[in-house]
């Protein structure tokens, strides 16, 4: 993976660039020591790592707009970051880049019942917006594995998505709006309390921008009354097939399940060895499908589930029949991560979105690419909205494995594409799949999305490198053609 050749002019610049951070956020808001620098050098996905030229943490607004308009006027790069759990590399920074923190934008600003939304700050983390709402009998739904520590920020710019998605939507759809400060330094508002946009509808421009565009600083989501009662049906398979023919089933008899999940049997091993919930053994698949809602429908629902199930071919069932029984089918699903890092020195996590019929498939090939690899491979699987999360199992201190294991991850978001999904569900697109993008798009639609960037950031200063395959500058776009093998503007950086 390469990033952009570091400007140097920029490097040799570097105290006077700290001077001009320190005026606009005193006290130890400016980091610029080597050795602390090293706590931000890489995000989730820690086979990168780069140390920043400088940490800011800045404390307000105003702050945020000074420092993005000083950058923009001396030509400096900016990385934002929220918590730096992303799992794409995109929070990774940049040797001649400034790293912008919003970990001191923690602050809740509004819960407004009567409107049904919840206004932070973007450092909040996911859950503690529930927890702010719980003791009224509300809830934010999207809930990424990680959100005891992601920042709602972050979710809002890699559109996080979790286990109750399938029923309640990405962060997209519990979006109502964000203050964003753009690279001028320019403080817009974009949504709010009320449901419709008042023009364009940008704010979906904005979620899932992996801080190309601008930098969130205010978050307005939509908050939820909390289901009325919730059970889990834990069912395993012999076959892969079968669960899968179970999930497509259980969908066309028209049931939109609160949470549908997958695993397999490594995964199911691992996630058992390290929470001892008594998942069963001997099955090739486990599914966990929780239905929510009002007692009697909840009651009536899982028996059709089961009954759909058993029918599919189920060989062990098991039902929740108390909400302790229920947090313990999903404790193994929400360890399963730390649970394989047990079994593994590494792993490398990808996250592709395929078509759910195509499920049987994509595992059984997944399977023969890790015999040819030699590498094992784990997965979990959010079953109902057809999301992968193949870990593939690694060693970094073996020389060339994480290039393996990398290029196992390309085959695997290479054949999501090709059995007609797409290269990311939750996780964004990063560095990781950045060079990949050109599987999913063709010449004319990145073109059109980097004018989209372009738009927003005319000289691609906010995190240049993630996202999109190849450098290419705003003021020559258009004029960029490859004609008979020539290529134009030869002086440009391309990577
Ligand atoms: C164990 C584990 C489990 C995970 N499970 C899930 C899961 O179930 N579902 C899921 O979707 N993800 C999951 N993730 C990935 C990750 O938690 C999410 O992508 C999360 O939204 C990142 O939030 P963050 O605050 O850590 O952002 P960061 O990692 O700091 O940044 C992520 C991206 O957002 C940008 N960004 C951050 N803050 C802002 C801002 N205020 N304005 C503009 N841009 C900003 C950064 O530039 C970067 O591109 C998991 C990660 C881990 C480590």
């Amino acid at each position: 993976m390469q990033m952009p050749e570091p400007d140097a002019g920029v490097i040799g610049r570097r105290r006077e660039l700290i001077a001009a951070l320190r005026a606009i956020v005193p006290g130890e808001g400016v980091i610029a020591d080597n050795a602390e620098l090293g706590a931000y050098e890489s995000d989730g996905l820690t086979a990168y790592r780069q140390r920043p030229l400088v940490v800011v943490l800045p404390e307000t607004v105003a702050q945020v707009s000074a420092v993005l308009a000083y950058c923009h006027a001396h030509g400096v790069k900016v990385v934002p970051r929220g918590a730096g759990t992303s799992l794409s590399g995109g929070a990774l920074p940049l040797a001649d880049g400034v790293l912008l923190g919003l970990s001191k934008f923690n602050r809740i600003l509004d819960l407004d019942y009567d409107n049904r939304c919840a206004v932070v700050q973007p450092g909040v983390t996911n859950l503690a917006i529930t927890n702010a709402v719980s003791h009224r009998g509300f809830y934010y739904a999207p809930d990424p594995s990680s959100q005891i520590a992601c920042s709602i920020g972050g979710n809002v710019a890699e559109n996080s998505g979790g286990v109750h998605c399938l029923k309640y939507g990405m962060t997209t759809n519990n979006l109502l709006g964000v203050e964003l400060v753009l690279m001028t330094g320019e403080v817009v508002r974009l949504g709010g309390k009320h449901l419709d946009p008042a023009a364009l509808d940008l704010l979906g421009v904005i979620c899932g921008s992996e801080g190309l565009l601008g930098v969130v600083t205010e978050v307005t989501v939509r908050i939820l009354q909390s289901p009325e009662t919730q059970r889990a049906l834990l069912l395993g398979f012999r076959e892969v097939e079968a669960a899968g023919a179970c999930v497509a089933q259980v969908i066309a008899e028209g049931i939109i399940p609160a949470a549908m999940e997958m695993m397999d049997r490594p995964a199911i091993h691992a996630a058992e060895a390290f929470v001892n919930v008594g998942y069963p053994l001997d099955v090739d698949a486990l599914l966990i499908v929780e239905l929510d809602g009002p007692p009697a429908e909840v009651d009536h629902l899982i028996e059709v589930v089961r009954g759909i199930g058993v029918a599919c071919g189920a060989c062990t069932v098991q039902l929740s029949n108390s909400e302790a029984e229920r947090k313990a089918f999903w404790a193994g699903r929400k360890a399963a991560f730390p649970a394989v890092g047990r079994i593994s020195p590494d792993y490398y996590c990808m996250d592709g979105t395929i078509p759910r019929r195509a499920l049987p498939q994509v595992l059984q090939r997944i399977r023969e690419l890790s015999e040819s690899y030699g590498l094992g491979v784990a997965n979990v699987f959010h079953a109902g909205d057809g999301n992968l999360h193949p870990m593939v199992l690694y060693d970094a201190n073996i020389p060339g494995q994480l290039e393996e294991a990398e290029a196992f991850g390309s085959d695997i978001l290479t054949l999501c594409v090709e059995v007609g999904g797409v290269l990311t569900g939750e996780h964004g697109v990063g560095v990781e799949k950045r060079d990949l993008m050109e599987v999913q798009f063709g010449p004319a639609d990145l073109e059109q999305q980097q004018r989209l960037k372009c738009a927003f950031d005319d000289q691609g200063l906010l995190n240049p490198g993630k996202v999109f395959p190849q450098l290419c500058r705003c003021a020559e776009l258009g004029r960029m053609h490859i004609h008979r093998g020539q290529v134009r503007f030869p002086e440009l950086d391309r990577f």
